[in-house]
Order: structure tokens, then C-alpha cells, then sequence
């Protein structure tokens, strides 16, 4: 017979769920769970609701890939963005960063991921034909905006050969960004330098 955990199945399992969240590992995985039962008429009802929301409501958007309440998503129909100006992200997290970070007045689109040899990840798994397509609809400058690690600048290297023979202008990030940095965890300061800097790919 398995022994009786005193935690109880149920916790165990909301443990376990919630320890595959990036960032948690099951010590503070358990110790949300139990901050959550001690603050169940609070935290946990609100938390339900809004787990609950996200489900019923977010939808990745068709146009850049972003994940909003719409599709197209709040970014992509706001008539005061500038459409000919796009800003390249590796994932979702990082457009949101960028845009927390309110200095980038055009629009994005999201790759969802880097060219990784060691992951087997190669151009067509990313959205670039997408993005292709967006460009010839009409776009003046394209800014890569990939993290400065050695998977998102070969990226950031691949989509600008792409984008060679197109008429187009092809920045990025200035390297304010410290080598490695994501730009998820970069502050809104270095995000603004960074972007603020941008300059030519070549
Ligand atoms: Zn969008």
C-alpha cells in the first residue's frame, strides 16, 4: 500500500502542477499552495477566476502572434501604430516587455522561438514566412529585437540576410544589452536604451 502523504493527494497534485511553471520548482511550488489555502476566500477565488478568464478568453493573435483578449490583437488594430515600423521578438514575453516599456510606437511580430541547431529548431519553425509576407505588405524599417544570446543573434543574422535585397531599414537592439540578456528580464531602462540605440544590422 502507498503511504498516506499528510499533505493530501489533492495538494500534492496542484504542487506538482504548479512546479512545471518556469521559474517554480516544487519547494516554492508548495509554498504558493499552501499560501493559497490559507488565503482561500481571497487569493484562491481570485486566482480561479482569472485562471478561468485566460482560458475562455486569450487567443494568439493571427497577425503579429501576440496573445491578447482579440484577434487581431489590442496592438495590431490601434490605428495610432505605426504599421510600417515592425519590432522582430523571439517570444510573446519579450513583445510584452518591449511594450511595457512604451518607446516602440509600431507594431510587433513574434517568431515564437530561435533558430537552435542543438533543439533542432530551424527557420520554417519559426514564423518567418509570416513575417515575410507582412514586410511586402508594406514595411519601412524592421527592428530585430532578439535576445542577446548566441541562438538569438544567429536569428537576428538569418532574418537580416533574408531581408537583404528588400528595400527596407534593418536595425538592432544596440548592445547596451548585457551578452546573454533576455530581454524579459531586462529592466525598462536598458529596454529603452537598447532600443533607443538601435542601429544598422551589417
Ligand atoms: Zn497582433
Amino acid at each position: 500500500m502507498a503511504s498516506q502523504d499528510p499533505r493530501g493527494n489533492e495538494i500534492e497534485v496542484l504542487a506538482a502542477a504548479l512546479s512545471r511553471l518556469p521559474g517554480l520548482g516544487p519547494r516554492s511550488a508548495r509554498r504558493a499552495v499552501l499560501w493559497l489555502v490559507k488565503r482561500r476566500e481571497s487569493a484562491l477565488v481570485e486566482l480561479l477566476s482569472s485562471l478561468q478568464a485566460v482560458q475562455e478568453n486569450l487567443v494568439e493573435c493571427h497577425t503579429c502572434g501576440n496573445v491578447d483578449t482579440s484577434d487581431p490583437c489590442h496592438i495590431c488594430a490601434d490605428p495610432r501604430r505605426d504599421g510600417r515600423s515592425l519590432c522582430v521578438v523571439e517570444d510573446v514575453a519579450d513583445l510584452w516587455a518591449l511594450d511595457r516599456a512604451k518607446l516602440f510606437s509600431g507594431r510587433y511580430h513574434v517568431l515564437g522561438g530561435r533558430l537552435s541547431a542543438l533543439e533542432g529548431i530551424g527557420p520554417e519553425d519559426l514564423n518567418i514566412g509570416t513575417l515575410l509576407a507582412r514586410i511586402d505588405e508594406g514595411v519601412d524599417e524592421v527592428v530585430l529585437a532578439m535576445n542577446a544570446t548566441l541562438e538569438g543573434q544567429t536569428t537576428a543574422h538569418y532574418i537580416a540576410e533574408r531581408l537583404e535585397e528588400r528595400p527596407l531599414r534593418v536595425t538592432q537592439l544596440a548592445h547596451g544589452l548585457p551578452v546573454g540578456g533576455e530581454l524579459d528580464y531586462m529592466d525598462e531602462g536598458t529596454l529603452a536604451q537598447a532600443l533607443r540605440a538601435r542601429r544598422p544590422v551589417g
